[in-house]
């Protein structure tokens, strides 16, 4: 069984609106999926933020009480996907802009209807639209602004929104009546349940015309391109989507938009590897660096710093470099954190060795009694190939 709304918020189901929203600022801080570290936090961000929105409502909140988490879900639900047939109602009261005012959440009003009565149906929310934008590295670590074109439905200006020209002949919809609705009857656990959905036919307007705009071919809609700045904050990774609430398609007869999802990819950086907000590093030294030691200049994302290498560094060994990874996008945004980044150390061994070189060399393997027979191997090469 999942969470109830007062779980959600953690208060109890007599905690009065005050209590309610100090409950949510708390939780809302720390489940931003801006600045949230948890994994689910957006989706967490989402509950809560319904959870908050029914309970500092009188009326959502006595209609939850009542019906319970579960069924009150399922009508949201029910709300929301059944808007494929546009939930209607402005049949016979004004039209356009009829539902202008409304608010609240999709789909909750057909579970007023349900229950109370009550005619027509609010209007259907806009759909989510999706972008996708790339930026590299040291973008995402600094934080960048990026405008995005997308291609979005908006209303047409040609028929106002409503689909035919404003002098097209119009009857009254045969299949509702003009009601714009059809209403059913159901029997439930509940008691009997009648559910109302907006006529196919007229698609929840109670009339027809016999012309359809020449612009938006009935739809009242139009596509349009529309540049949106986004705000991609320092620390995003790859494969995090940013919402841009209200960017996305627009809803029906003054329903509220849909949001504009922007998914972002961060580039791979030739350099470095990331892992989280953990950067790891391929430093390739030379034996006698390896050896004795020595202070070496390690590119970050954000400049280089001074490392020093101790004496007697065996190839393969990593070192961490506190807080010279990546910035974190942290619950709260008191103090900035970053990860590490990580030194692997490579010893690099020459391909090719100069005279000076062969003979300091063999001298060395010589001086650790090292009995090494060139013509087998390494310098037999390299003679062949002078
Ligand atoms: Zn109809
Ligand atoms: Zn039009």
């Amino acid at each position: 069984m999942s969470e109830d709304f007062y779980e959600m918020l953690g208060v109890s189901h007599d905690a009065s609106e005050d209590e309610i929203k100090q409950a949510y600022r708390d939780k809302a801080t720390e489940y931003h999926p801006d600045v949230s570290d948890h994994d689910d936090a957006e989706e967490k961000f989402k509950k809560i933020q319904k959870a908050k929105e029914v309970l500092t409502d009188d009326e959502k909140r006595q209609l939850y009480d009542r019906v319970g988490h579960e069924q009150f879900v399922e009508a949201q639900k029910r709300g929301g996907a059944g808007g494929a047939g546009g939930a209607g109602g402005a049949g016979g009261r004004g039209g356009m802009g009829g539902m202008g005012g409304m608010g609240g959440i999709g789909g909750i009003e057909d579970l007023f209807n349900e229950f109370f009565g009550g005619g027509g149906s609010r209007a259907r929310k806009g759909d989510d639209m999706v972008t996708r934008i790339a930026v590299d590295l040291a973008d995402a670590y600094h934080g960048v602004e990026r405008e995005v074109t997308v291609s979005r439905p908006e209303r047409c200006d040609d028929c106002g929104g409503s689909g035919h020209p404003p002098d097209a002949d119009e009857r009254t919809c045969p299949e509702c009546g003009g009601q714009g609705q059809q209403t059913t009857v159901q029997q439930t656990p509940l008691g009997r349940v009648q559910q109302t959905r907006a006529c196919r036919r007229c698609e929840g307007e109670g009339r027809l015309y016999d012309e359809t705009c020449s612009t938006c071919g009935g739809d009242g809609q139009v596509r349009r391109e529309a540049t949106l700045t986004v705000d991609v904050p320092a620390g995003i990774d790859d494969g995090q989507t940013l919402r841009l609430e209200g960017e996305g398609a627009p809803g029906e007869r003054g329903a509220p938009s849909g949001d504009l999802l922007v998914e972002v990819r961060v580039k791979d950086h030739p350099d470095f590897d990331r892992d989280g907000a953990d950067l790891h590093y391929d430093l390739v030294v030379s034996f006698p660096q390896a050896v004795f030691g020595d202070s070496i200049e390690v590119p970050t994302v954000d400049g280089s710093v001074e490392f020093d290498l101790p004496s007697s560094t065996q190839s393969g060994r990593t070192f961490r470099l506190e807080g010279k990874g990546m910035p974190k996008l942290t619950r709260r945004r008191r103090r900035e954190s970053y990860g590490d980044l990580f030194v692997h150390v490579q010893v690099y061994v020459p391909e090719s060795l100069n005279g000076d070189q062969q003979e300091a060399l063999a001298d060395f393997a010589e001086a650790g009694g090292e009995e090494v027979d060139p013509s087998q191997g390494f310098f037999d090469r390299l003679k062949n190939s002078l």
